[in-house]
Order: structure tokens, then C-alpha cells, then sequence
């Protein structure tokens, strides 16, 4: 292991070297071996590195004292090492040189100080209001010709009394002064560091003097918010809409999140809906299907006339373009599919059975070729296999 570099000699200072003239110096060279301003530099990360560190232990005084006496030894860091201080003061001092440098990027302590374990969170506060999911279940008819729904939203909103600052009278929120506006303090030993969220604003960076009575300093309150939704024609289960700004408020101020709308359809007696199109049964009258005749069926518009010829077959399908659902993105139209399902009468009369049964008679094997045609496959089959047998 290389021997370690003198750290007065590594700020360039003398061992007589003053707080203030000490943090110029760390300053300076801070300023030169930043990562920010040598990005893929490995010999200046090094160098930022080891003056960070030597800073680190000689604007201490209780650390620059032991590495007066003890050299190195005396401040060892990492485990076994030197006692991590929960001293924010004094970590705050390194953020506030860099933060005032490079302005208050968190993600220069993130990306260098991260030390492959990953962001963990940022250190400039987010104010932003959460994202709402709202779920709401609405009938087949509001989905197809589109309607407005009233609903009620229970929901962090703005808070009206300090209009959203959280501070009282009129007075704006501040700069937290423990952490400079960052949510997070630093306290680095080293490289080995201890990031925790500012004891001080909780977190979110600013500090409010007097906090209004109604928020409690946090901008916002719990409401119950009624709003109007405007549900486009052609929403399909699982249609989710986006209201931008209709979530939470943020904290004092903050953006507010978004509010997603995500829809079930309820379904409908008739209309059983795919996608765009629509399709149901229509119970047809046995003496409709054999003599042929009209049938109204129901559309999105209205009834429909709908002509069958004789015989039409029970499950046959008719389709009627253009009389589904409105797309919910264009004009176009889904299609309408009726499938033909013949009823068959129930509960005749003496009177009635007697006219069938003289149907019955009248009608042989030529008025049902359906009938003979798998008669003749079934015979075929057996004759097949008697011939096999012998
Ligand atoms: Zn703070
Ligand atoms: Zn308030």
C-alpha cells in the first residue's frame, strides 16, 4: 500500500495553517479536481479525493490534533477505524464549499460519494405531490357515448389559509440553514460517509420561522375534493386518463402529482363489448327463421331492422359495420354483430301440436339436407368398419 501523502501537504499549506486560510486553500484545489469539471479523469478523482479527506480531518479540530501527534494512525477511517462523529456542523461545511462551487446539485455527492451503493435518494428534496390512482367504475352507456361524472376524491390539497406556503402571515418559507436547502447532511469520515435526512427540516430543505395554524407549516391539507371528470366517448376497461396536476398538492408550493382515472366498464345486459365491437343474440321466433321475416334489434342508435330470409340457420351472424363503439381515438366506428339464436315454442296448445304434427308430416328428409347429409357420414363410418371386422 502506497504511504500516504502529508495532508498539509496535500491542501498545500503550512502546519501553522489558519481555519480560514485552510478552507481557501481546500477550496481552491476543490474547485480544480472537482469530477464535475474533469469527467473521466481518474487521476483528478484521486486528487479530489485526497485533499476531501485531508480537509475532512484537519478542519476538525479534534481530528487535526490526533493526526498532529499520532500522524495517519491517529485518524484511521472505516471499521474498527475512527468514530463516525454525528457531527453535522462540520459536514455540512464540506457540502456547503462544493455546494456553493457547483451550486446545490446533489447528484455530485451522489454520483462520488455514492461508492457503488447506489443512489439511495435524493439529496435536493422533491416537493412534488404524490400521483393519485383513482378507480371508478362507470355503466356501458357512459363508456360509449362518453359523459361527465362528479366525483369526490379524498386528497392532500392546497392549503388556503397560507395558499399553499405554509407559513403564517404571509411569510415565506427559508433556506434550511443545517443543510443549505439539500434535505440530507453529510457527515463524512473520509470516504466512508453517513448520509441521513436533515434532523433539522425533516428533509425537505426549507425551514418556516412561523408555521401556519391550519397546515401546520406542510402547505397542505387533507380534503375531500369534488371535481368533474369529462369521460371521453369510447373508454374501454382499463382506459386510463391522465388529469396532469390533479394529484396531490406538492409541499409548500410544490408541484402537484398527476391524477390517473382508471376505468371499468360495468357490463350490460345486451351488449357484450370487444374492443370496439359489439355483439349479442337475438332470440329469433322458430316461425321467423323458417318463413323469413324482420327482426329489430337494438344499436347504439336506436332500433335497427334487421331481414332474415327463409331459413335462416340458427347462429348464423350478421354484421353491421360501423354500429360498435366510437374508437376512443379516432372516428371510426366499431361494427354491431347479431347472432341469430332460433327459439324454439314451448307449451303448445292441443291445438298447436296438432298443426305440427301435421307439419311433421308434410316434410321429409329433402327439407333437412343438413340432417341427411351426417346421416349418410354415420352410415358411411360403420359400414367402414363391419367391412374391417371380416
Ligand atoms: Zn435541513
Ligand atoms: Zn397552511
Amino acid at each position: 500500500m502506497a504511504t500516504k501523502s502529508d495532508y498539509y501537504e496535500t491542501l498545500g499549506v503550512s502546519r501553522g495553517v489558519s481555519p480560514e486560510d485552510l478552507k481557501k486553500s481546500y477550496r481552491k484545489l476543490a474547485m480544480k479536481y472537482h469530477p464535475d469539471k474533469n469527467k473521466g479523469d481518474q487521476a483528478a478523482e484521486e486528487r479530489f479525493k485526497e485533499i476531501s479527506e485531508a480537509y475532512e480531518v484537519l478542519s476538525d479540530e479534534d481530528k487535526r490534533r490526533q493526526y498532529d501527534q499520532f500522524g495517519h494512525d491517529g485518524v484511521k477511517f472505516g471499521p474498527g477505524g475512527f468514530d463516525v462523529r454525528r457531527d453535522f456542523t462540520h459536514a455540512g461545511d464540506i457540502q456547503d464549499i462544493l455546494g456553493s462551487l457547483f451550486g446545490n446539485r446533489g447528484s455530485i455527492f451522489e454520483e462520488f460519494f455514492g461508492g457503488g451503493g447506489g443512489g439511495r435518494r435524493s439529496s435536493r428534496p422533491d416537493n412534488r405531490g404524490s400521483d393519485l390512482r383513482f378507480d371508478l367504475e362507470i355503466e356501458f352507456e357512459e363508456a360509449a357515448f362518453g359523459s361527465e361524472r362528479e366525483i369526490t376524491l379524498p386528497i392532500m390539497d392546497s392549503c388556503e389559509t397560507c395558499e399553499g406556503s405554509g407559513a403564517s402571515g404571509g411569510a415565506r418559507p427559508e433556506t434550511c440553514r443545517q443543510c443549505g436547502g439539500r434535505g440530507v447532511v453529510v457527515n463524512a469520515s473520509g470516504f466512508f460517509q453517513v448520509r441521513q435526512t436533515c434532523p433539522v427540516c425533516g428533509g425537505d430543505g426549507q425551514m418556516i420561522a412561523n408555521p401556519c395554524g391550519t397546515c401546520h407549516g406542510a402547505g397542505r391539507v387533507q380534503k375531500r375534493k369534488r371535481m368533474t371528470l369529462k369521460i371521453p366517448k369510447g373508454v374501454g376497461t382499463g382506459s386510463r386518463m391522465r388529469l396532469a396536476g390533479k394529484g396531490e398538492s406538492g409541499i409548500r408550493g410544490g408541484a402537484s402529482g398527476d391524477l390517473y382515472v382508471v376505468i371499468t366498464v360495468m357490463p350490460h345486459d345486451i351488449f357484450h363489448r370487444e374492443e370496439d365491437d359489439l355483439l349479442f343474440e337475438v332470440p329469433v321466433p322458430f316461425d321467423v327463421a323458417v318463413l323469413g321475416g324482420e327482426v329489430e334489434v337494438p344499436t347504439l342508435d336506436g332500433y335497427a331492422r334487421l331481414k332474415l330470409a327463409p331459413g335462416t340457420e340458427n347462429g348464423k351472424v350478421f354484421r353491421m359495420r360501423g354500429k360498435g363503439v366510437p374508437s376512443v381515438n379516432g372516428h371510426s366506428r366499431g361494427d354491431l354483430h347479431v347472432r341469430i339464436g332460433v327459439e324454439m315454442p314451448s307449451r303448445l296448445t292441443m291445438k298447436q301440436k296438432r298443426a305440427m304434427k301435421e307439419l311433421r308430416e308434410q316434410l321429409d328428409e329433402t327439407n333437412y339436407p343438413n340432417h341427411r347429409k351426417f346421416r349418410k357420414s354415420a352410415e358411411g363410418f360403420f359400414e367402414r368398419r363391419t367391412g374391417e371386422d371380416d
